[in-house]
Order: C-alpha cells, then structure tokens, then sequence
C-alpha cells in the first residue's frame, strides 16, 4: 500500500484547526483575574476552562500520536480508494426485505445459528390462521364459559388489533404505548376512550407492566384475543351488561389457550397446511447459505414433535436436492421446549423416538438425527460446546425469544417480524409525504424559535416606549419599529398555527392509511412505539423472515448505524467518535500498560 509523507500533513491539520479548541485546551493559572462583577458593568462570561477545569487537547500517548499521523496516511491512500470504489456483484434483496442492525455482529464469529418455528421458520397467513383461531375461541367461550350464543355471529376484524398493544384488565381497555410508557392511542370496546377518562387513567400514572393489571399482546397468535376482547365488551355493553372487564380477559384467555393446548387449532392447520402457511422458494436456499458458510444450524421450538415434524417437512422436504428431508439442514432439533423457562430454569433434556414421539430417556448429549423435548440453556451450551457470542438465535416472539436469552445468556439475537415489510412498503409508497411532514415539522420549530424571539423583541421595544425618556423623534422611530415587529410577530404566529396544523393533518394521514386505529406499528407519535423501542432494545438484528438471510453473507460483518444523542446530533465533535458502532469488549475492560 503506497503511504505518503504524513509528518507535514499532520501538522499543516493542526495549524488549521488549533484556534478551534483554545477554549477547551487552555489551562487558566491560579491568577487569572475573575470576571468584573462591578455594579453596573456588562456582564461577563466565564471562561468554560474556569467552570469546568478544561481538558487536554491532542493525542495524550505516543501510541495515539502515531496512529494519528498512520490514520491520514490510510485515508488518503489513492490505490486503497482505488480498490474499495471498484463495483462489486452482491445479491441484492429489495429495502422491505433487509436485514436491520441494532448491534454490530461477526457473523464469522458465530458458530451455531437456531431457529424458533412458529412466525420464525413457518411464516403464518396471517388472515386464515387469525380468522381460524377467532372462530375457535369464540365457540370455546360459549360452549366451555357459557356466554351468548350471539357472540358467535361477531365479525373479525383484522385492521382492528396489531402487535404491541397492551390490555388494561381493570377498565377494559385496548391501549398503545410510546417508548415512555405513555398511553398514546386507547380505545374501550370499539369506540376511542374520551379525553377526561384517557387523562384520569392514564396520564398522571405510569402503565407499568409488571403486575396483573395490563396484559401485553406480544405475539402475532394473540391477536385475535385482543379483537375479541374488545368486540365482546362492544356488544355486550351495548346491550346493557355490565361487565367484570378482568374475568372476561381471563376467559378469553383461557378459551385461546385451550384451542393451543387441546391441539384443536393445530389439527385444523395441519389438514391443510398450504391454506395457512406459506412455502417459502427461498428459506431452503437461506439456510443452505449459513451451513455452506460453516455454521451449525438448531431447531428450537416449544411446538411439540408431531406439529413440528408436519410443518417443518411442509416447509423444507423437497426444497433442495442436496437436502431431501428438513432434517438434513438441522444438527439439533429441539421441540416442546417451554421458552422462555428453557433460558431460565433447568428442565431435563429427553430423547424422543422420532416414530413414535415417546420419550425414550434423558440425553446427555445432542447428536445429529435424534430428537429432543424440555432441556435448558446451561445444558445445551454445555452438549453441543458452544456458547455466549457463538450462537445466534433467531425467533419472534419479543420476550420468550429475543428478551429472555439476551437477558439469561450472551446469545446474540435476530428477531423475525413478518410486519416489517408491510410497513416499509407503506412508508415507502408515501415517501414524499412523510418527507413534507419532516420538512413542515423543522419549519415548525423554527417557527416557535422566531414567534418566541419576536416576542421579546416586542415585549423590551413595548417597555421603552413606556419607560424611556424619548424625545418625539426618538419615540416615533421606536413606535415604527414596534408596529413592524407587531405585524412580523403576527405572521409568525399565523404560520406556526399553520404549521402545526399541516403537520398535524399529513401524520394523521399517513398513519391511518397504514392502520386507521393504531397507525404504524413501530410508531407512536413522533416517537418509537413500545413495541419499536423493545425491539431496537433487545434484538440485535431485525428482519421480516428468516429467508432475507440469503442476501447476507456468512462472514459479514453487520455494522449498526450508531445513533447519536441529540448534542451530538446539534455538532459535538464526540458525536464522530466511532460513527459506525464498535464490537469489540466493554471500554475499560482491557486496560492499558501501566
Ligand atoms: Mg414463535
């Protein structure tokens, strides 16, 4: 690599640049005069290196001044840019279907790569398998809980309920949480919840979700609990019932649960499985590309051994031909293992005889071709020598997949929301319009800025007029100079009434066209919704289905786009520091030669 002369280049940098941080690098001396603090002389800033010490400039160590001179040698290496612009052939998936970094992550690093099923490998028709589920609980719930017949003929809306929203058990209500915990959208039954109730509720306490008042709807399959819930109070209210808001989640619960636990749901899936889970052209492909790139690839779901074998085989078999069965892309299957307890508690693997589905005994290791029930986390790190940073689970559901093994383990973590690509397309279809919104918006605060700013003007020229001793052509220039901040201050105003109600009416817009009660799902406001801030939280990657992992290479390195806190954004100079994230250990963990 060809380096030019760097010593003069450096230099040259730092006569340009050292006027800028005097403010920071001066050392004040225990003599330096205090500001006058003089009845009736101006006031004087202090110095920032007397109110805060200063700091040192400049690299502190000869390792430091090295490498800064060797970093422009890199940066301005003509061969080195040569090489990194020349245009590569990479597959390419379309936007909806990337893979989203939260955290930086090796994937040379990762040795073994497992994989939930349900709403991970099997990507569900949402529609059918809503619809399906539906008609079961509602049947459950007047056969088993005894309620109206007239339950039965209720529709099923699926705009009416998304992922991410919780359920106040004590008031009957469905609401929509920011990244805050503040309650931004909340309805009763199918009406919106009025002012005076949404603010005696919700605003002067924090919804907190630990405890037995709210319920969360984290996961696609409970959707359809969350729609009944809120359809049944609509009809019985309606007619005059008066209703125990927290029995009737529970025995919609219950109802849901027990079309899941009796294998009633299932067993209708599986007569016909095309009609309610798509066969992906693309996850045989995906999967191959993670094992031809030296990975061992797990199966680990809490559906049981028969539903799993069924939908896996619908899934896979037949996909590849140097993949017969599905079980020819799996070194470990593992089934019924009761996430989130498998990352937690200390549940005994077993053996299952792939015929008959019976337990044949405990394993004490995990070989290739068997098949395993329960188990936990300590005990599978330990069977299949390979643990923390090494795995990379993939799953769904935001707390039994991706919260709890982040929590319980170093498991790096990818989360599949099928959503993703639903709104993606959305946003991207009314590009123009969120970008006028965005445009409006920062007009809108400089707006505020201006109306403030004139004010005050107004306000100090007001005073004087009063005040002041002014000769007539004193105060006639002054009232000129009133009238004209007077009639700028009006304009101002006038524009930020407009402002804010074009940015008001274009978020509405686009936020119901994507879902006119809920808006965007990783959205509330301006804000992130609950749901969008766990997801950035706690899942290190984020994608729409498991198969866009085709388009990624084996050995990538996923680079986050570090975020930056809002000094940062305004132009701190810390805010370059690292711009692309750092995977490396914790600061401070490694710690220099004494
Ligand atoms: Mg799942």
């Amino acid at each position: 690599m060809a380096r030019r002369p760097t010593c003069h280049a450096l230099r040259r940098t730092r006569k340009k640049t050292a006027g800028r941080h005097w403010s920071r690098a001066t050392v004040v001396p225990a003599s330096t005069p205090m500001p006058s603090t003089q009845p009736g002389s101006p006031p004087v800033a202090l110095p920032l290196s007397v109110v805060h010490g200063g700091a040192p400039e400049g690299p502190q160590s000869a390792e430091a001044r090295v490498a800064e001179e060797d970093a422009l040698g890199l940066l301005e290496d003509v061969e080195l840019a040569r090489l990194l612009a020349a245009p590569r052939e990479r597959r390419q998936a379309e936007g909806a279907r990337g893979v989203f970094i939260n955290r930086n992550l090796r994937l040379a690093g990762v040795e073994m790569v497992g994989f939930d099923m349900d709403y991970t490998l099997a990507i569900y028709h949402q529609r059918r398998i809503e619809q399906l589920s539906f008609d079961l609980t509602l049947g459950r719930l007047i056969t088993a809980h005894g309620y109206p017949h007239e339950i039965g003929l209720l529709p099923y809306d699926h705009t009416f309920v998304i992922r991410g929203l919780v359920v106040d058990r004590s008031h009957g209500n469905l609401l929509k949480l920011d990244r805050f915990g503040q309650v931004g959208r909340a309805w009763h039954g199918l009406r919106t919840l009025g002012h005076e109730a949404w603010h005696h509720l919700y605003r002067n306490a924090p919804v907190r979700l630990r405890g037995n008042r709210y319920a969360w709807i984290d996961t696609l399959f409970a959707l359809p609990e969350a729609w009944a819930y809120a359809a049944i109070i609509e009809l019985l209210e309606a007619r005059g019932h008066v209703l125990d808001y927290g029995r009737l989640y529970d025995d919609v619960r219950e109802a849901i649960d027990s079309v899941h636990r009796d294998n009633s749901l299932k067993q209708a899936v599986r007569r016909d499985m095309a009609r309610y889970i798509y066969r992906d052209p693309e996850l045989g492909p995906a999967l191959h590309r993670l094992r031809s790139g030296g990975k061992k690839l797990f199966l680990l779901t809490n559906s049981h051994w028969d539903y799993t074998q069924a939908v896996m085989s619908h899934l896979l078999d037949g996909l590849a031909a140097e993949y017969p069965t599905w079980r020819n892309y799996f070194d470990v299957v593992i089934t019924g293992a009761d996430k989130p307890g498998f990352f937690s508690d200390n549940h005994t693997f077993l053996e299952l005889d792939p015929t008959s589905g019976e337990v044949l005994g405990e394993a004490t290791s995990l070989e290739r071709w068997k098949v395993y029930q329960g188990g936990n986390l300590g005990a599978f790190e330990q069977m299949a020598g390979v643990s923390g940073e090494k795995v990379l689970y993939v799953g769904d559901h935001i707390y039994g997949d991706i919260l709890k093994s982040r929590k319980a383990s170093l498991w790096r973590t990818c989360m599949v929301v099928q959503e993703l690509e639903d709104e993606i397309r959305y946003t991207e279809g009314r590009r123009e319009e969120i970008s006028r919104l965005a445009e409006v918006e920062l007009l809108r605060a400089r707006l505020d800025d201006a109306v403030n700013q004139h004010k005050s003007l107004l306000g100090t020229l007001e005073r004087r007029l009063e005040r002041d001793q002014l000769n007539e052509t004193e105060r006639a220039e002054l009232e000129q100079q009133r009238k004209a901040a007077k009639m700028n201050l009006e304009r101002l105003r006038r524009a930020l009434k407009g402002a804010v109600t074009i940015a008001e009416t274009l978020e509405r817009d686009v936020e119901a066209g994507y879902n006119p009660y809920w808006g965007l799902l990783f959205k509330e406001g301006h804000e992130n919704s609950r749901f969008g801030a766990q997801v950035e939280q706690y899942a290190c990657l984020y994608t729409s289905r498991v198969s866009n992992l085709l388009y990624v290479s084996p050995t990538q390195y996923l680079r986050s786009q570090r975020e930056l806190m809002p000094h940062e954004q305004a132009g701190a100079t810390s805010g370059k520091l690292a711009p692309i994230g750092s995977e490396g250990p914790a600061k401070g963990s490694i710690r220099p030669p004494l």
